[in-house]
């Protein structure tokens, strides 16, 4: 009996101290990243927060992109070695900056070892904040130097979206998250992803309904950027909002919006964005077919395209942590 007790104390005692080491990790990971991102300010020129922006959109397509290595270091850029080495260079591997160069590869040698290691986290940022300073450094040469490296609209809004949470937080350790209706409002949900909805055609319920009463505030769950707002005849009042892991952020049905929200502010999980209301199937100002609920959607973006995926399990775990 003695002996099983000790062993719960160590197994308490153990569970314990991984999870404080793994916090004080991630911590220490932060300070890292954020040291090594403002090196390479220093070196090329670039804010801290544009190659901060970048790493973040990198790091979070990589989890979700079967085509891309998932990232390990503490840096999320990843080269392609076709264009690190340059298109036409014959050397697949090659590191040596004065043959990468010649073949317009992007491939640089940051740490003054005499290799472009692509490799090496130091070589690749400043790699990156080389190819940004040479299109200058405010946000509409950054939003060029972007759309030349990615070609893609969804994917420069992503990384402007990162740019300026960052800018404004002053930091990158910005991983809390809040549950939409705050402590004291009485609310009800259920797993209702993929119910047949009625009203507009068959279609796939994709997200979270939220009963509440009229008027029960809506909170940013996340650190994001309002990337829109206005009527939908499905969705009545609704607000859009991206975060810094790319997951767009769906609240519809609303009663109204909050004051000062507009599209382009950056705000902070447990911000107030609105209230519940029973907005939608109809035109401009239809509210009351059904009764008063939040509709909560998130989508995913890799890079390529976009999809929905289910938040109930997302809901339960904010949830969980903010009752504590
Ligand atoms: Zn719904």
């Amino acid at each position: 009996m003695r002996i099983v007790l000790l062993f719960a104390v160590l197994i308490f005692f153990s569970g314990i101290s991984v999870e404080a080491g793994e916090i004080t990790k991630k911590s220490d990971m932060y300070e890292k990243r954020l040291e090594l991102y403002k090196k390479t300010e220093t070196a090329t020129g670039v804010p801290w927060f544009y190659i901060a922006a970048v790493d973040q959109y990198e790091r979070s397509i990589r989890y979700v992109r079967k085509d891309l290595p998932k990232p390990d270091g503490i840096i999320g850029i990843y080269i392609h070695p076709e264009q690190w080495k340059g298109i036409a260079n014959p050397d697949k591997k090659d590191i040596n900056p004065v043959t990468i160069s010649f073949f317009n590869g992007l491939g640089q040698d940051g740490n003054g070892d005499g290799i472009a290691n692509p490799n090496d986290e130091e070589d690749v940022l400043f790699t990156i904040g080389n190819y940004f300073s040479k299109y200058g450094v405010d946000d509409t040469r950054f939003r060029i130097a972007l759309w030349n490296y990615y070609k893609r609209d969804k994917t420069v809004g992503a990384i402007m979206t990162n740019a300026k949470i960052y800018r404004k937080m002053d930091r990158i350790d910005l991983d809390d998250k809040a549950f939409p209706i705050p402590k004291g409002y009485n609310y009800t949900y259920h797993n209702t992803w993929g119910d047949r909805r009625g009203w507009g055609g068959r279609r796939m319920h994709e997200g979270t309904d939220i009963f509440a009463g009229y008027g029960a505030p809506v909170r940013a769950v996340a650190y994001g950027v309002v990337e829109l707002k206005g009527w939908n005849k499905f969705g009545g009042w609704r607000v859009g909002i991206r975060d810094l892991n790319n997951t767009y952020h769906y609240y519809a049905h609303l009663n109204g919006f909050a004051k000062d929200l507009k599209i382009g502010k950056v705000v902070k999980p447990g911000d107030v964005i609105g209230s519940v209301g029973s907005s939608g199937y109809g035109p401009p100002g239809t509210a009351g077919k059904f009764p008063p609920h939040l509709h909560f959607g998130m989508y995913k973006d890799n890079g390529i395209n976009e999809w929905a995926f289910d938040p109930y399990p997302h809901l339960k775990a904010w949830e969980r942590v903010e009752r504590k």
